[in-house]
């Protein structure tokens, strides 16, 4: 199968020769004559299958073949994503994709001044890449026009009904014309998201790359046992024995990862930090610095890393365990990639017994829990230990819009109690040798015609 074989214009193929793409990937296969069929598409696909372009690739040839209406440009394509940093990664690839074409791509997203995405949007726009709680600041505001969108894109679905944007998504998609098509990605296609998808989606086609949570084999899992007091004097004694080792680290709260990067910088070991409190400048710059290789040391927070295509690590630390197993796999995902070896490191307090528990559980497999000479924790790890309600204080945290813009009307989703561990599929995040197959055609009488319904958890 290549990308001709898919019924792409030269313009695209070029763009994806020069990018060095030769061979669609599972989910490029299967969605792009769907898509280019017209149809509306929900994609069981997450960051790394290559999902952006499956949903790029078509949306873009649509967009290029149709002349735009007269008169100054209003977005014909809207793609919804949950974090800045993902706005702007869509929006690179797009632009790639796109090199060959006329159309303007831009993002809206908060954290950033007001008045040059104003300016864009003034200026003329194709495909508007947005999180929605800015969005809606410039509908309010009336610098952006939804009713020429012909194309609806909501990717990583399921991340941003975590973070509990339902409410905004459902204002935006009121405002966003009946007639169009509508493609939905996400990791899981658990019943809010089919509920989701059938409200807002006309007879959708679903398409799915089939992965487990089989992690990469070439990944070593370790765990430390440590007391939470002594877990920060433990990291920076890994990280110094391992001075060469780029290193993903990935903590629990906002705060905690700063003070975390700033405890590892006065150890001598520079760190930078991205997470939902950052202004948008500094954590594209804090990423840009990590993807380069010019840091180092990455330390994140959950929200923050999500849906970034963050290049093969040899080592992800996990300063705190997640709250919810699966988020584990997405840590990790981010090593041991294309069949390199990679090694995930975790610190467990033993408060955080029964969140190993539910890792192990989810792996199905045990992860050897040795203790650091020096670093033995006060009590054992118990993997009975019940997990906290509150998960031991961890939190989701919006990392949507501007921090505290819109966010107020939702609930992080971290107070809820924990998802069962399940069949939420992450396979190796490159894993394009997934098998992959065509689902049922779904339909519901009805589909597609949104209601304001608030979210009970907003
Ligand atoms: P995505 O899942 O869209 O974030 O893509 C993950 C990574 O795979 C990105 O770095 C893409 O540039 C890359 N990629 C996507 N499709 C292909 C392809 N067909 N061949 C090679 N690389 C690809």
């Amino acid at each position: 199968m290549t990308f001709e074989d898919l019924g792409l214009s030269p313009a695209l193929l070029r763009a994806l020769a020069e990018n060095d793409y030769t061979t669609p990937t599972p989910i490029q296969a299967q969605a792009i004559p769907l898509i280019l069929g017209g149809n509306d598409v929900l994609g069981g696909a997450q960051t790394g299958t290559g999902k952006t372009a499956a949903f790029g690739l078509p949306l873009l040839q649509r967009l290029a073949k149709e002349t735009p209406p007269k008169g100054p440009r209003k977005p014909r394509a809207l793609i919804l994503v949950p974090t800045r940093e993902l706005a702007v990664q869509v929006a690179d690839n797009l632009k790639t994709y796109g090199r060959h074409l006329r159309l303007n791509v831009t993002t809206i997203f908060g954290g950033a001044g007001m008045q040059p995405q104003i300016d864009n949007l003034r200026r003329g726009v194709d495909v508007l890449i947005a999180c929605p709680g800015r969005l809606l600041d410039h509908m309010d505001s009336g610098h952006a026009k939804l009713d020429a969108v012909e194309v609806l894109v909501l990717d990583e679905a399921d991340r941003m009904l975590d973070m509990g944007f339902l409410p905004q998504m459902k204002r935006i998609m009121n405002r966003v014309p009946k007639q169009r098509q509508t493609l939905l990605f996400s990791a899981t296609f658990e019943p809010r998201i089919k509920a989701m998808a059938l409200e807002f989606m006309r007879d959708p086609q679903q398409v799915q790359v089939a992965q487990n949570s089989t992690i990469a084999e070439t990944i070593a899992h370790r765990a430390h046992p440590v007391d939470n007091s002594r877990k920060r004097d433990l990291l920076v004694d890994l990280l110094s024995k391992r001075h060469t080792d780029q290193v993903l680290v990935f903590g629990k709260t906002k705060h905690g990862c700063n003070r975390l990067a700033e405890q590892l910088a006065e150890s001598g070991l520079p760190a930078v930090a991205i997470h939902g409190n950052k202004s948008q400048a500094q954590r594209q710059k804090a990423l840009d610095a990590f993807k380069s290789g010019r840091a180092r040391i990455l330390v994140a927070t959950d929200v923050a890393a999500r849906g970034l295509d963050i290049p093969n690590l040899p080592l992800v630390i996990n300063h705190d365990l997640p709250m919810v197993a699966e988020d584990y796999v997405h840590r990790i995902g981010r090593t041991g990639r294309n069949g390199s070896t990679g090694e995930a490191l975790s610190l467990v307090s033993p408060e955080e017994g029964g969140l190993l528990r539910q890792i192990q559980r989810m792996l199905k497999a045990e992860i050897d829990l040795t203790a650091v000479p020096g670093f033995e924790p006060s009590q054992p790890v118990r993997l009975d230990t019940p997990i906290p309600k509150n998960g031991g204080g961890q939190r989701r945290q919006p990392a949507g819009g501007r921090p505290g813009a819109r966010m107020g009307e939702q609930k992080p989703g971290g107070e809820r109690a924990p998802r069962k561990p399940g069949n939420r599929g992450h396979g190796k995040p490159a894993d394009r040798s997934a098998h992959a197959h065509a689902g049922p055609k779904q339909h519901r009488p009805g589909a597609g015609r949104p209601q304001e319904r608030r979210d009970s958890r907003a």
